[in-house]
């Protein structure tokens, strides 16, 4: 059972937690928002996510990291 979370930062963006890694906005497109893992700068993760609705419908990759 993955854990999800929504949290709003302090500059009014939301943040997605992922099975406690943070995922930031990268797109939306239609209803679809992509996610990508908070890691992809400075770790190189190319985890990414898509949801609809708040809804998790497509995890792509995996962490490349702790
Ligand atoms: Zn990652």
């Amino acid at each position: 059972m993955s854990s999800i979370q929504y949290v709003m930062t302090s500059r009014g963006n939301r943040v997605l937690s992922y099975n406690g890694h943070k995922f930031h906005v990268n797109t939306r497109r239609g209803y679809k928002t992509y996610w990508r893992c908070a890691g992809r700068v400075a770790k190189g993760c190319t985890m990414s996510i898509t949801t609809i609705e708040d809804n998790v419908v497509k995890v792509n990759n995996e962490h490349n990291h702790e």
